[in-house]
Formats: C-alpha cells, sequence, structure tokens
C-alpha cells in the first residue's frame, strides 16, 4: 500500500487536494473549452508560498544541522531528475524560452504532472511509462519474459549490458558518487543531532543509501519519539515507476515538529476509548476496542525535494512502505501543517468568499480546518474493523465501496469527536462553529474537479445527506449557509448509518447509498461552475531553503 497520499485517496486532507489539472494543453493557446492554455496561464495556476517555519525551539546543534540536511535534499533532487528523466542540464540547455525552462523545472521535465503528463516542449513526445528507471527500447515484454530475481526491486536502475541483456544495476552503484557524498553529509549530520533516537536514525539512514538496504533506518526511525527535527530521505514511493510500479524514486523533507499540535494530539489520541463507547449506535456496533496503529504528529516542512516537490504538493506523509515493519511497529504518520495552510489560504479561502454566506465566512479558519483534518486522521480509530455477522472485515465485506465508507467515516466521525471535545470543556463555542462551517466549506473543495474518485463519491454523500436533513441552506445568491443545530443531528445520525453499514458488511447497501447520493446534482455543478471564472490556484510552489529560513 502507497502510504504518501499523493496519488490514492486514502485520506480527507488529501483529497482534499489532490492533483488535478486544469485541461487542455496543446499547441493552442486556447483549447475548446476556451481556457487560456498558454505557459503564463500553467505558470499563473501554481501560486508561490515561501516555506518558513517557527525556528524558535532549535538548538544551536539542530542550526547546524539543517545545512548539511539541506545539501543532501539537493542530491535528492539530482537524483530524482536522473530517475524521471535523465540528463537534466543538457535538457535544459535546449530551451531557449526562459518561462518554458521555468515550467521545466517545476515540472522536472517537459510534460506537465497535474495535466496528465501532457508536453509542453515541442517534439519531446509522450513520457515514457517507466520514466528513466528502464531502457528506453525495452517493451513491457522483453521484460516480462526476462528471468532475473532482482528484475522487481524497489532500488535499482534497469540498463543494458554489453551484450544488450537487460540487467539491474542497484542505485548505490548506478549513483555511486552522488549517493557517497549524500551518505558522508548525513553522517555529518548526525554529528549535531542532540536527540539519541535522531543520531541513530541518520547513522543508520546513511549506512542505508550505501546498501539500499532501509529496514534497519526504518524500525530506528519509528523509534524517534522526542526528536525536534525530522528527515525523510532517500527512495521511498514507486509513483514515478508508471510502467510497473516497482522502482521508487530519491526524495527528501527535512521537517520540524510543532510540539504543541503533536502534545494535542496525544492527549485526544488517548480519549479515543471514552469516545468509542459514546458513539451513537448499538452497543455491537462498537464492541471493539478503539485505537490506532499509527502515531501522528504535526510538522512543518521546510524542504521539499525530488519525488515529493513534482506534481502536487503532499501535505501528509505515512511511512514507512515497507510492510514487514508496519507489521511489527505500524506507521509514523506527519501532517505538514505550514503546507497545509498554504493551501488553505490559497485555495479554500477563495472558495469559501464564493460558496459561503457573508454571514458565516469569518468561520471558514486555519485552526478549524487543521482540527478536521487531525480528528479525521485519529477518527480512523473509532468503530469496528470487523462485520458483526460473520462477514469477516468491514474491508474485505465492502469491497470497491470500502475505502469510500471508511474515509467518509473518517471525516464525520471527525466532527463527532470535536462536538463531544466542545461538551467536555475542551473546545470553546466559537471552536466548534468554526469547525462545522469550515468542514461544509471543505466540501466544495474536495469536490471542485468532480466527484468522480472514491472520496469523491463519500462527500458527496455527505453533502447531500446534510441538504436533505435541512442541515444547511443555499440562498438565492447561490451562497451557503449552515444550520449549526441541524448540522449536529445530520452528524450524529450520519455516525450511525455508516457504522451500521460497515458492521453489518452491508455491501448492496453501501452501492445503492453511494449510486443515490454519492453525485453531484445540477445545481451544485452550477455553483462549482462559478469557481472556474474565478481562476483559483490548482496547486502550490514553493519558495524554499536556507535564505528563506533565515539560516
Ligand atoms: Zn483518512
Amino acid at each position: 500500500m502507497k502510504s504518501i497520499y499523493k496519488v490514492s485517496f486514502l485520506c480527507a486532507a488529501v483529497a482534499l487536494f489532490a492533483a488535478c489539472g486544469p485541461k487542455g494543453a496543446d499547441d493552442k493557446n486556447t483549447n475548446t473549452a476556451g481556457e487560456d492554455t498558454s505557459i503564463d496561464a500553467k505558470i499563473n495556476q501554481l501560486v508561490t508560498v515561501q516555506l518558513t517555519a517557527d525556528l524558535k525551539g532549535l538548538s544551536e546543534n539542530d542550526r547546524k544541522m539543517l545545512p548539511f540536511m539541506f545539501q543532501v535534499a539537493d542530491i535528492m533532487d539530482e537524483l530524482f531528475w536522473e530517475e524521471s528523466l535523465g540528463g537534466k542540464n543538457a535538457f535544459l540547455d535546449t530551451i531557449k524560452d526562459e518561462k518554458i525552462r521555468r515550467y521545466a523545472m517545476i515540472n522536472y521535465g517537459p510534460w506537465e504532472r497535474l495535466n496528465d503528463d501532457k508536453p509542453f516542449v515541442k517534439g519531446v513526445g509522450k513520457k515514457p511509462e517507466g520514466a528513466n528507471f528502464y531502457p528506453k527500447d525495452m517493451t513491457k515484454e522483453e521484460f516480462e519474459k526476462w528471468t532475473s530475481p532482482n528484475k522487481k526491486g524497489l532500488y535499482s536502475m534497469v540498463r543494458r549490458d554489453d551484450g544488450g541483456f537487460l540487467k539491474t544495476v542497484p542505485y548505490h552503484e548506478y549513483f555511486k558518487e552522488k549517493i557517497d557524498r549524500a551518505a558522508a553529509l548525513i553522517d555529518s549530520a548526525a554529528k549535531y543531532a542532540d536527540d539519541a533516537g535522531l543520531k541513530k536514525y541518520l547513522a543508520l539512514r546513511a549506512q542505508a543509501l550505501r546498501t539500499d538496504d532501509y529496514q534497519a533506518s526504518d524500525f530506528a526511525w519509528l523509534d524517534m519519539k522526542n526528536n525536534t527535527i525530522d528527515f525523510v530521505v532517500g527512495p521511498i514511493e514507486s509513483y514515478e515507476d508508471k510502467l510497473f510500479g516497482y522502482r521508487t524514486s530519491h526524495e527528501a523533507y527535512i521537517l520540524i515538529k510543532d510540539k504543541i499540535w503533536s502534545e494535542k494530539l496525544a492527549k485526544y489520541a488517548a480519549m479515543l476509548p471514552e469516545l468509542q463507547q459514546g458513539l451513537p449506535v448499538d452497543a455491537k456496533y462498537k464492541a471493539e476496542k478503539a485505537g490506532s496503529d499509527s502515531d501522528l504528529g504535526a510538522y512543518d516542512v521546510v524542504y521539499y525535494a525530488g519525488d515529493c516537490n513534482a506534481g502536487s504538493k503532499t501535505i501528509a506523509v505515512n511511512l514507512p512502505n515497507d510492510e514487514n515493519v508496519q507489521l511489527k511497529k505500524g506507521t509514523r504518520r506527519l501532517q505538514l501543517k505550514n503546507a497545509m495552510r498554504a493551501k488553505f489560504d490559497k485555495i479554500m479561502m477563495p472558495i469559501a468568499d464564493e460558496l459561503i454566506d457573508p454571514s458565516q465566512r469569518a468561520n471558514v479558519t486555519f485552526d478549524a480546518f487543521f482540527s478536521t483534518v487531525m480528528f479525521h486522521e485519529v477518527a480512523h480509530g473509532l468503530g469496528i474493523k470487523n462485520t458483526i455477522n460473520g462477514k469477516g472485515m468491514v474491508r474485505e465485506a465492502l469491497k470497491d465501496e470500502a475505502s469510500a465508507l471508511e474515509e467518509g467515516k473518517a471525516d464525520i466521525l471527525g466532527l463527532y469527536m470535536i462536538t463531544k471535545l466542545y461538551e467536555k470543556g475542551e473546545f470553546t463555542k466559537k471552536d466548534l462553529d468554526d469547525c462545522y462551517i469550515t468542514f461544509m466549506a471543505g466540501i466544495f473543495r474536495s469536490v471542485r474537479f468532480g466527484a468522480a474518485s472514491a472520496h469523491g463519491k463519500a462527500n458527496m454523500l455527505r453533502f447531500n445527506y446534510f441538504a436533505d436533513k435541512g442541515a444547511f441552506t443555499r440562498t438565492p445568491e447561490g451562497k451557503y449557509k449552515v444550520d449549526l443545530a441541524k448540522m449536529k443531528d445530520a452528524m450524529t445520525s450520519l455516525s450511525a448509518l455508516i457504522l451500521k453499514l460497515q458492521g453489518d458488511g452491508d455491501y448492496d447497501g453501501v452501492k445503492k447509498l453511494m449510486a443515490e447520493k454519492g453525485k453531484i446534482l445540477p445545481q451544485l455543478q452550477g455553483d462549482l461552475d462559478r469557481l472556474k471564472a474565478k481562476k483559483i490556484p490548482v496547486d502550490i510552489i514553493f519558495d524554499q531553503g536556507r535564505k528563506v529560513l533565515g539560516l
């Protein structure tokens, strides 16, 4: 299972901000829909934000450690260029137009990542599905006939030997000079690590890069608890290998922990058993023990490099991907707060301006948004994983509908948790109202480009259910206004409905509900169409690095 929410629609935060490109890019400057597809327009759809963070909590040593990490990240960026395209500088030298070159830098090549990899440089043709991981002249058939035991390797390039036969070359050999340099820099960073867990992880990670055996460093990463700085680095995700999905690409995130939020989360996660007891559903649907197999934390990210900086920007990381490690120790989930805030400010706010009634506009806030996203994550631990009638796991019984309903459950139970915490005095009434109204605004953003995905359907189910229950009204001007009391009732009954469908493993029931309610009706579509004219950014890109941080 892929864990960084870049391509999959596993989680709310991401589904809300998932990669959805503008339509149409061809030789002309307008497409059939009349949209402007010039390079200027393409660049203008991406808004630049500065990646900053509060550095007050950093020690002297932390400040000495970061520059090494920036250098390593830049090497990961170079490696990603090699894996994706190869010959970065030679390629960029062929582009004379300044703007096209800039767009190529953003896209790590001549294909638009947020527009189905359509080429924007003349004569380059289609993007190879296997990127630069495989020989350009290799066919799928040739690969399938190949008998090498290493051919599905996560950490190797496929090349031809002198006889023209396929061979694998491990990353640490293929990229030897760069990898050795990166590993040495990580060792240098480790010298300044005050936290023993981070020190151990960095040393093991440097060694992992030199050997392409990552497991020991993955375990060490999961054991880190008190580090302020985190460094996700190495070949991790396999999205770039669209041919087979085997080969991973290098990337790096440099992260600074948000200790206040991380502590709050630990506190709320500890309340799960009590909240499970209070779920608005028959006892048999909440008989399992609540809990989560992932350790959740909030971070500010100060650098994205390589794979994670290409295309749609990740705002949540759930790692490691190694299933053997996951089985033994679970995962760690990092929510990237400042990147989320940037998307909130640049994308969510203009949407709320257009669609939320002016009387409730001030209730759409980042704090509320971040709360709903974080509680979504915690709420996955509520409810039950097994059906109550012998149909086995909920996930298996609900088949292709399972993930949409599970995400829908986490969304609505996240709101349930916030409501309960308000009742316990943890939240003010203003906090609660903000969360309800921001939650509503979030639905518009998540279905802005359509509701074809599983998560889009779950969002529409909720929207249409709320509409039926009078949880909001639509003004003649096409603005939406939440009725807080009715929304609370709708939240409660929808929670019960979803928990029951899951517990019963009622596949036909879910299928029917999604078919009826999981779609965008014409009136809403008309309102969403108004957003198109507002030129709301498609995604964000970063101004980042030591200078931006003031280091
Ligand atoms: Zn989720």
